[in-house]
């Protein structure tokens, strides 16, 4: 019998026992740098001319690893595989993928400081925001096994006299998953297991600067025993494969996480029926956010000043959730400021291979110049309060930014800047930062700091996000503990990590049989 579900715990990196780990895990990733990745289609490896070459965000000289970069054809050729597979793999008996599901958890588990490892030199995530996305990973694996189980038996439903009736949830198909870079473990292991578990093959096409986390992933899966073809890799620019993918005739789901601009675009095109084309696909995408946090004067100010720097600058600002607008009631205004300008400075940035690093650097290089100009826009639009220094060198490395009195409609409070700057804006009272934090197009999480009782139930109420913490950060959600996904332009509308997720990749057949 299996254990009822659990989060997996998380290591305290200050003793020697988890921090050596840690140690012995980097340097088994460093003996494994440069190596290459070929596409996998089938259970065949498939080297291509072009590659895809992953660099440490903190030197990028450094090569993490390259990969097989897919041309459209290899695209649609993974398509077909995947179709051809499905035929085999939505017989197996729920319960048995399943298991290896679990299999997967399980060796995941047992490599989660190798994978912690890679986290930190492919995407320079910390020691502790490495260790949480494999973590993470390994508690979408586990839930959604039992998910599948539960889902195996038939549903309830009324008798009828003189027939025997019975519903059940059915695979759909071939999936496209398209994972992004900044949980590239997680996001990527979670869309993918939850489709296999469900019955569907699959063809994944991870983030371009972060394909050797998914890589690995693969090794996974394959020494999980998953048949060849139910999960295909196939790395390639989103530019020039993105599209064969959504559009193909084959494809019956695709299962996003990005950007809003690509999400959008998938969702249009995903909507045209091609010819040979028998269904109308199903598209999950989980989108980007614009999250506040909402500071009012019975707050605890320093629980609320934590949180607010805890959320906004965790991983160099780099998650969906992080938040990029204070909303401070201007009566606690000074007073918020005052403690979270003591604390931001205390956040040290460098190489986070090394022990007791907060913020690595930001992705690649685009992003180092989207977020620069967002600071500059940032300055023409408040006050700059306050800005970290850097380390030397050719590390994609960005300041710690915090802009103050910044009007609810400038650019920095609206559009999603993925990086560590906060806008700070004030509200004349509750009411007030409430119609400003639901002022964005986005609505994916939110934070209220409040002592009032009533005003804790009116954001539970109004405050329009996917996902609402009140007295906390607005970051960290836990697989079935926060089921995650945001509302309007931040997605679909799905919760991944939580129990409705898996009918994502279902449909649901009623049998009747006239006894
Ligand atoms: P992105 O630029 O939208 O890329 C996401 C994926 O889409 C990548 O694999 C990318 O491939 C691919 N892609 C690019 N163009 C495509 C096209 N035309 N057709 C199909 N696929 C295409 O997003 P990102 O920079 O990786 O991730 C950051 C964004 O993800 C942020 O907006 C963040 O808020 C959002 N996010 C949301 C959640 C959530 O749960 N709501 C969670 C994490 C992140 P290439 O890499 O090859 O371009």
């Amino acid at each position: 019998m299996l254990p009822p579900y659990a989060n997996e715990p998380y290591p305290d990196f200050t003793q020697p026992g988890p921090a050596a780990a840690m140690r012995t895990a980097l340097d088994l990733v460093a003996s494994q740098a440069d190596r290459y990745y070929p596409l996998i289609i089938g259970g065949e490896r498939i080297t291509t001319d072009a590659a895809i070459v992953s660099a440490n965000p903190v030197a990028p000289d450094r090569i993490v690893g390259r990969t097989g970069s897919a041309t459209p054809e290899l695209a649609d050729r993974a398509v077909r595989c995947a179709a051809a597979t499905y035929e085999e793999w939505r017989a197996v008996a729920p319960v048995v993928r399943a298991r290896i599901i679990l299999k997967a958890a399980a060796i995941l588990r047992r490599r989660i400081y190798e994978f912690s490892a890679w986290l930190v030199v492919e995407v320079s995530k910390s020691w502790i925001e490495a260790y949480a996305d494999a973590a993470e990973a390994v508690d979408f694996l586990e839930l959604y096994a039992r998910e599948m189980m539960r889902l195996a038996a038939p549903l309830p439903s009324t008798p009828s006299p003189g027939e025997e009736n019975e519903v059940r949830y059915v695979p759909l198909g071939v999936g496209v998953v398209i994972s992004p870079w900044n949980f590239p473990l997680a996001i990527m292991a979670g869309m993918t297991a939850a489709a296999a578990a469900a019955g569907n093959t699959v063809v994944v096409k991870p983030a371009s600067q972060a394909p050797i986390v998914a890589a690995k992933f693969m090794e996974v899966l394959e020494e999980a025993g998953l048949p060849a073809g139910v999960v295909n890799y196939v790395p390639g620019p989103g530019s020039s494969v993105g599209d064969v993918l959504v559009d193909h005739p084959l494809t019956r789901f695709i299962s996003f996480t990005g950007s809003r601009e690509v999400g959008v675009r998938i969702h249009e095109r995903a909507a045209k029926v091609h010819p040979c084309q028998k269904w109308l696909k199903r598209t999950i995408l989980e989108m980007g956010g614009k999250d506040a946090i909402i500071v009012d004067e019975t707050a605890d100010i320093d629980a609320a000043a934590a949180g607010a720097v805890a959320s906004a600058f965790g991983y160099q600002g780099q998650k969906c959730s992080a938040c990029s607008r204070l909303i401070v009631v201007d009566e606690v205004h000074d007073a918020l400021m005052e403690r979270v300008l003591a604390l931001a400075p205390r956040l040290t940035m460098g190489d986070p291979a090394c022990a007791g690093i907060d913020l690595g650097a930001v992705v690649d290089p685009g992003a180092v110049r989207k977020i620069h100009e967002y600071i500059e826009i940032g300055r023409q639009e408040g006050d700059l309060v306050y800005q970290s220094g850097v380390p030397e060198g050719d590390g994609q490395f960005v300041p710690v930014t915090i802009i103050d009195n910044v009007a609810p409609d400038a650019r920095i409070a609206q559009e999603e800047i993925f990086g560590p700057v906060l806008a700070v804006i004030r509200a004349r009272d509750f009411d007030h930062a409430l119609e400003i934090a639901n002022g964005t197009d986005y609505g994916l999480t939110g934070a209220l700091f409040s002592g009032i009782r009533a005003r804790l139930e009116r954001a539970r109420a109004d405050f329009h996000v996917g996902n609402l913490y009140l007295n906390r950060k607005c970051t960290g959600a836990l697989v079935d503990v926060q089921p995650f996904g945001g509302f309007n332009m931040s997605g679909t509308d799905s919760k991944a990590g939580g129990r409705d997720y898996l009918q994502l990749f279902m449909q649901g057949k009623s049998v009747a049989e006239k006894l």
